[in-house]
């Protein structure tokens, strides 16, 4: 049986439809599968976290290569389907939740304690309705792991893994580009997945950097002036933060960005993670008896 094959199987044993509310795409391509297992770099003595892993395809490759395959679903029929599945197996563990609400923190931090695990890595095709968020926490939680290998909309991976500054760059670049290092992996066309999502996908891995790629005095006041520079992006810099009540007024606003050596038309996709760094530095110092005017 090939992958497909296996998965209409599956799908008409158990009676299940995919659940677009849940962003069900299943992967039926064996060399994607493939390459994103090896883009991972799995050892045998590495914990997998696997988010969302539907009816266990990708899973099947995972329990292979690791030492133990921890799944998140939040589809009990999937978990169903799942348990059957690998009953056979002894190094994976089902938790049926959402992702969002998980403490994967104390998960990791038990595994590493009772279990002689090297590395943890985070391999998932992600559900797209819900992507940003998901990244956004496996990111900002700092967790303890080596890397995250996920499949997502080829779109939005490619704001990932830009280089802050370059032509895909939105605010979510500088935020991944602060802590992780990131590279693609491969596209996957639609007609990789039944059923066919109507955009490309691409794989891409995130290498969470030992110390942040620039050093900010106050992560809040770095992250809230790239934030507020991006919610009027058609805007220059310089009026984008003056809307959004960072700069005080004009004069303040050219006399900041001419300290940092920054013309006063500059847009904010324009800035180098460095001058966000410099800004937000200065910032603090001027403001740091009053920062509420800037967090
Ligand atoms: N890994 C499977 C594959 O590659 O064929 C399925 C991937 S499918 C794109 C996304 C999976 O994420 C689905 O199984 C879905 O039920 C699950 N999912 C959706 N929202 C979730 C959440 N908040 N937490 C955990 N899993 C979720």
């Amino acid at each position: 049986m090939n992958i497909l094959e296996e998965t209409e199987y599956i799908l008409k044993k158990y009676k299940v439809k995919a659940n677009k509310n849940l962003g069900q795409n299943f992967l039926i391509d064996e060399q994607a599968i493939k390459d994103i297992v090896d883009g991972a770099n799995i050892d045998s003595d590495d914990l997998v976290i696997e988010i969302g892993p539907g009816l266990g395809t990708l899973t099947s490759f995972l329990l292979e290569k690791a030492k133990k395959v921890i799944c998140i679903e939040l589809d009990k029929k999937m978990i169903k389907i799942l348990n059957d599945r690998f009953i056979a197996y002894n190094n994976i563990e089902l938790i049926n939740a959402d992702v969002l609400r998980i403490d994967l923190k104390e998960i990791i931090k038990q595994e590493k304690e009772n279990n002689e695990i090297k590395n943890v890595k985070i391999v998932a095709n992600l559900p797209y309705y819900i992507t940003t968020p998901i990244i956004m926490k496996l990111i900002e939680d700092k967790l303890d792991v080596d890397s995250i290998t996920v499949m997502i909309q080829k779109e939005v991976a490619q704001r990932l893994i830009e280089i802050p500054s370059g032509k895909n760059t939105g605010a979510i670049t500088y935020t991944i580009f602060y802590y992780c290092e990131g590279k693609k992996i491969r596209d996957v066309e639609k007609t990789s997945f039944i059923p066919m999502p109507e955009v490309t996908s691409q794989v891409i891995n995130l290498k969470p950097r030992k110390e942040p790629f620039v050093k900010v005095d106050n992560e809040k006041v770095f992250f809230n002036i790239i934030k507020s520079g991006f919610l009027q992006r058609r805007k220059t810099l310089l009026n984008a933060l003056i809307n959004s009540g960072v700069f005080l007024n004009k004069e303040e606003g050219i006399l900041i960005l001419k300290q940092i050596g920054l013309n006063e038309n500059i847009r904010a996709e324009n800035l180098r993670i460095e001058d966000y760094a410099n800004l937000a530095n200065l910032f603090f110092k001027k403001y740091s008896k009053k920062p509420e005017n800037v967090v």
